[in-house]
């Protein structure tokens, strides 16, 4: 069965939200498999998100990711990559479809509630970044 890595991101932490978007994850025949709040450290951040490395929002994206707590989960389901991707919606809720984790809980394009692999190959990375912290 296919896994992906989620994570609520601070903004949603702080606002409440995470039994909420895990009752909808729930909803959507994705198994939460391992959840855990913690503070990401700058090393895991940077190395998270590496491939934006060169962006100019990778230092306000590492400094948010690591500003306060965030919840870590490995999900699995049939197709949890894409299921889970598309439950999501677009990275800028301004532009996520009705009814997506974005459009109903994010606060902006950099505070923006969740992350979600987007790729099998990235899902994979991704556990395995964060497998330590679930030991
Ligand atoms: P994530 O990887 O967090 O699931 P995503 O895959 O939808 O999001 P990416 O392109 O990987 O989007 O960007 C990673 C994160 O960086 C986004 O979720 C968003 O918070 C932030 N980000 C992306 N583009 C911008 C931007 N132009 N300005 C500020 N922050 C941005
Ligand atoms: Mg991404």
């Amino acid at each position: 069965m296919e896994q992906t890595l989620c994570i609520i991101k601070p903004d949603a932490v702080k606002n409440s939200f995470v039994n909420k978007i895990n009752s909808i994850i729930e909803d959507n025949k994705l198994i939460i498999l391992k959840s855990k709040k913690i503070k990401i450290s700058k090393e895991i951040a940077e190395n998270f998100y590496f491939e934006h490395k060169e962006k100019p929002f990778f230092s306000e994206l590492v400094d948010f990711m690591t500003s306060d707590y965030s919840v870590v989960q490995i999900l699995q389901g049939e197709n949890a990559v894409a299921n889970y991707r598309k439950l999501m919606g677009a990275t800028n809720p301004d532009e996520a479809t009705e009814g997506t984790l974005r459009e109903k809980f994010a606060e902006s394009l950099s505070k923006n509630a969740v992350h979600g692999s987007d790729s099998l190959e990235s899902a994979q990375r991704e556990i395995d970044i964060m497998s330590k912290i679930f030991d």
